[in-house]
């Protein structure tokens, strides 16, 4: 096999289905329907994995995941409370999968009660993660009426994964970070996982993660595009950097995905920490 064959080895620790897929979306039928419409529309060529959450599973197991975070994202007010109801109910339906389904919430600034909502998801739902979307739902991560929704999640430690760019390609720019900065340098003791490491503003990114304790990202490819770093500062920071598959919308699959990060030449501690750690240590921190 030549080296570029190579594909990564999964079960590189002897663990089996160790790794942590921290960016996946196992959305309900209808939402799902609608959201791959979008991805049609707006991309060319294939996705790599069907809809159908059991066969979603199945392939990223394969790949290595025994754990998937499923992030519902709020598109518009009045929608999140509903989403997070329904993101409690398929993890807990998918509770006999072999692939641990860790369910978030989500909250959208302009619902009645934001905060309440963010509450409620954690309280009532058990949610332990909660996922914004700032194009889909079209505002900044720090609009003024999500700030007693952010103390709460800052107080209760709980992971928000933040897609900040604005664009229908997904992608994120430099200038798109700072409201992110402002919510970390207002909220010090929140988690903030900006997703898809900001791509195509990742160093910017890294450089963030850097300067605030709070503030993390995952390495969820952008539909296409895997995100691209400096492979050394991608060592350096690794206990703040997470895997993401983005499945089943997404035209890179789990194992190219993994052979991506691979070819970073991570150390065994980076590597473990990209592929499992430090989403494990970050949920382990919820109150
Ligand atoms: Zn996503």
């Amino acid at each position: 096999m030549k080296a570029e064959e190579t594909y990564f080895e999964p079960d590189f620790d002897g663990a089996g289905l160790s790794i942590v897929d921290s960016h996946t979306h196992l959305l309900p039928g209808r939402l799902a329907e609608k959201v791959r419409a979008f991805f049609d529309a707006n991309m060319e060529g294939d996705l790599a994995y069907p809809l159908d959450h059991e066969t979603i599973l199945a392939r990223l197991a394969r790949a290595g995941i025994g754990t998937v975070w499923s992030l519902p994202y709020a598109h518009k007010p009045g929608v999140a409370a509903g989403m997070n109801a329904s993101s409690a109910g398929i993890a807990a339906r998918l509770a006999g999968n072999p692939v641990k389904v860790v369910g978030a919430g989500t909250v959208h600034p302009g619902d009645s009660d934001p905060a309440a909502i963010v509450r409620e998801a954690r309280e009532k739902y058990d949610l332990k993660v909660l996922k914004l979307h700032c194009s889909v739902g079209n505002f900044e991560a720090d609009d003024p009426r999500l700030d007693r929704a952010w103390q709460y999640l800052a107080e209760r430690r709980i992971p928000v994964i933040i897609h900040l760019g604005h664009a229908v390609s997904g992608h994120t720019t430099a200038a798109e970070l700072l409201p992110l900065e402002r919510v970390a340098q207002k909220f010090p003791q929140g988690r903030l996982i900006v997703a898809h490491c900001g791509h195509r503003a990742g160093p910017q990114v890294l450089d963030l993660i850097e300067k605030y304790p709070g503030v993390y990202a995952d390495l969820t490819p952008v539909v296409t595009e895997p995100v691209e770093l400096p492979p050394a500062r991608v060592n350096q920071l690794a206990e703040k950097l997470l895997f993401g598959s983005d499945a089943p919308n997404t035209a890179v699959s789990a194992e190219q995905n993994l052979a991506h990060i691979h070819q970073f030449g991570l150390d065994e501690k980076a590597q473990a920490a990209i592929l499992g750690a430090t989403a494990r240590r970050l949920l382990a921190e919820v109150i």
